[in-house]
């Protein structure tokens, strides 16, 4: 059968970002031993891998791009925040200097205690820029991989909005 609304797959990926003028990166990668299993149509993946694997089968390849605005979004200037060093502070109030490098990922919670992760960006005296964008917010994405599997979901599935079993929810 072709992938559609309402199927359960099963595909391998590999998974490569690239910044708008940049060089490709490896991400990530599922293998045959550990599929990436998914409901298909319900919005629980990025729009453009979903209209890349529509109407695909078992065993077919892909190989495609996603640009941001299918993936996750170009970077907002609004998620880049200045926070006062003391934010950064352990329980004996000491700011904790050697967290504090460009680049290192901190996850913090905002004020109604929501988790969320940022990158340092800045380093000042008094503040420190945290970049709170999707790390692969800007980036265009390739996905390669193979489709191993699909097969129609279970009433219980569609109900629940999630896979059940082999890769998928086990309640
Ligand atoms: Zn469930």
């Amino acid at each position: 059968m072709k992938i559609t609304t309402n199927s359960v797959v099963s595909v391998t990926y590999k998974l490569n970002s690239k910044p708008e003028g940049g060089e490709e990166k490896f991400i990530e990668e599922a293998g045959k031993n550990n599929p990436l299993t998914f409901l298909f149509g319900v919005g629980g993946m990025i729009a453009g891998f979903e209209i890349n694997l529509d109407g695909l089968a078992v065993g077919d390849k892909f190989n495609f791009s996603v640009k941001p605005a299918d993936a996750y979004g170009e970077k907002h200037p609004d998620n880049l925040v200045d926070l006062p060093i003391e934010a950064f502070k352990n329980e004996k109030g000491e700011v904790q200097r050697d967290m504090l490098k460009i680049g290192a990922i901190i996850p913090m919670q905002d004020n109604e205690g929501h988790h969320m992760r940022g990158i340092v960006t800045k380093v000042g005296i008094n503040e420190v820029t945290m970049d709170f964008n999707h790390p692969l917010a800007g980036n265009h994405l390739r996905f390669e991989g193979e489709v191993l599997a699909v097969r129609t979901a279970t009433a219980d599935e569609l109900a629940h909005g999630h896979v059940h079993g082999p890769g998928g929810h086990h309640h």
